[in-house]
């Protein structure tokens, strides 16, 4: 963002959770002007809004969003989203760093840069993230007054046609990557992101089956994160703790959700009777009920 959006240039955030609040927080600590379109957490960006908001406020040369907000577990419409930016010549940058390898997307859909991060669905080690942009946009960016040193994107583009680096990269986390993406590739990309959906589904047949209430509408769900509202009588605290001591680490919901919701993800290396033995793990917990808590 810091490198991809003009001097001139307005950006319009897709916000409907943590992730679309943070390119707010970035929008604000670069000093770039920007508009909101908000939706609620429970709710998929509408492409439809989008067009009106870009017809609200013609400055706006840049639109950014997120592809899996991590927040919930929702999946927004890029492909729709695209459209509308690419019919009307905007730039549309997206935060896909819990999406890529783990979601269907492409970059025919409209989308001109892309940031993703090697420690989730690609499963490497934190310390390193990437921009996958069109050479366009990073032609334009380079004569974009920078407004950071050390993340300015162009720098790093430059560097790379040159085989090098602008500074120190976190070398063990490149080679991390580099085994991580090996094994990706030999896995195959749709594979990895057809298992996600796999396992998904045979955690979430689970947790209907113990009475779990599933946060969102099923049709918004991404394949690798589900929020559950808790069950009635726990807090998260006690949920956590119960499912900790049987091996197993969920996540709790973030913002507000806290007090009502936890999430499940399934993002890393683990086999169809990892899943069993945590559905069977909640499944006992909740027939002894929250520790502390009278019969
Ligand atoms: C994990 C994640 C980030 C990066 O968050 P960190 O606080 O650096 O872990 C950004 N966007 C999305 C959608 C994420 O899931």
């Amino acid at each position: 963002m810091s490198s991809l959006i003009g001097p001139d240039e307005e950006l319009l955030v897709l916000r409907n959770g943590v992730y679309g609040e943070r390119i707010e927080a970035i929008a604000q600590a670069h000093g770039i002007p920007y508009h909101v379109l908000d939706q609620p957490w429970t709710a998929p960006q509408d492409p439809a809004a989008l067009a009106k908001a870009l017809d609200a406020h013609p400055r706006v040369g840049v639109v950014a969003g997120v592809v899996h907000e991590t927040t919930t577990g929702l999946l927004n419409p890029i492909k729709d989203l695209g459209e509308v930016c690419r019919s009307r010549g905007k730039t549309f940058l997206v935060d896909a760093i819990s999406a890529i390898a783990g979601e269907e997307l492409d970059l025919s859909w409209g989308v001109d840069a892309v940031v993703g991060t090697a420690n989730k669905c690609i499963r490497g080690l934190p310390g390193m993230s990437f921009v996958l942009a069109r050479e366009e946009l990073m032609a334009k960016a380079a004569a974009y007054p920078p407004r950071t040193l050390y993340l300015h994107l162009p720098a790093y583009h430059a560097k790379q046609e040159a085989d090098s680096t602008p500074f120190t990269p976190a070398i063990q986390a490149a080679y991390a990557l580099e085994v991580a993406l090996r094994e990706l590739l030999a896995e195959g990309v749709g594979a990895r992101v057809e298992r996600m959906g796999h396992v998904a589904a045979l955690l979430r047949r689970g947790c209907t089956e113990l009475g779990l209430e599933l946060y969102l509408d099923e049709a918004y769900l991404s394949r690798t994160i589900t929020t559950y509202r808790l069950p009635k009588g726990w807090s998260y605290e006690a949920l956590h703790d119960a499912l900790r001591a049987a091996g197993f680490v969920i996540y709790a919901g973030q913002g507000d959700l806290r007090q009502q919701a936890f999430r499940v993800c399934n993002m890393g290396v683990m086999s169809d009777a990892d899943y069993e033995r945590f559905i069977d793990a909640l499944k006992q917990a909740l027939v002894v009920g929250p520790v502390g808590a009278s019969a």
